[in-house]
């Protein structure tokens, strides 16, 4: 038999979220279409929203307005301190693990020059006056340990002036790893383990 359009509509854009294969996106597509109207309305404009969601202008992170909860805050900006991240996701395990208590720095990727990903597209430069700006002495480069992500580290490092310090985390991750899969013991762990680069 053939599956109405609106279903196959629903369960093809189901299907692009990451682990959902057809099945599941079927059973998932119908279970929803018993959703009362004003449900399936209420639940299709969450998503609409996403679209429109806003990211703080000095680190990247969510926010409502220009800056974010973390930047808004004196005693985090007090702290002198700034932690660098790859994702998004990487800076929500970091600020759940409740360890960390200054400023966050969202890349949004790593450097990949094969991939045409120069320091521009990941905002270094930002990162570099950000740090002059507001008389950073530490940054923890808590970047997921791969080749691209210790490259990362030593671009930064290199392109920081020389009295600021600058430690990258690494102790209990593994290659490839990345923040966000890590449980809060760990993350504090590679947090507390941290050397200078
Ligand atoms: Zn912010």
């Amino acid at each position: 038999m053939n599956y109405p359009e609106k279903i196959i509509a629903a369960v093809e854009n189901f299907r692009k979220i990451p682990g959902v294969g057809e099945k599941t996106a079927f059973r998932q597509i119908l279970g929803l279409s018993k959703w009362r109207t004003e449900e399936l309305v209420s639940f299709g404009q969450a998503l609409k929203d996403l679209a429109t969601l806003e990211y703080c202008i000095e680190c990247g992170l969510f926010s409502e307005g220009e800056l974010c909860d973390v930047c808004r805050r004196s005693e985090r900006a007090a702290a002198g301190i700034i932690c660098v991240v790859e994702s998004l996701s990487d800076c929500l395990a970091v600020e759940k693990s409740g360890q960390f208590r200054g400023l966050y720095h969202v890349l949004g990727g790593v450097l990949n020059p094969l991939a045409g990903i120069g320091p521009e597209e990941i905002g270094i430069p930002r990162l570099v006056q950000r740090v002059q700006r507001l008389g950073i002495k530490t940054l923890i480069l808590a970047i997921n340990p791969s080749i691209e992500g210790d490259a990362t580290s030593s671009y930064i490092r290199q392109e920081l002036p020389d009295d600021v310090s600058a430690e990258r985390i690494g102790f209990g991750m593994p290659m490839g790893g990345a923040l966000e899969f890590l449980d809060s013991m760990t993350i504090t762990k590679a947090l507390e383990n941290r050397k200078k680069i």
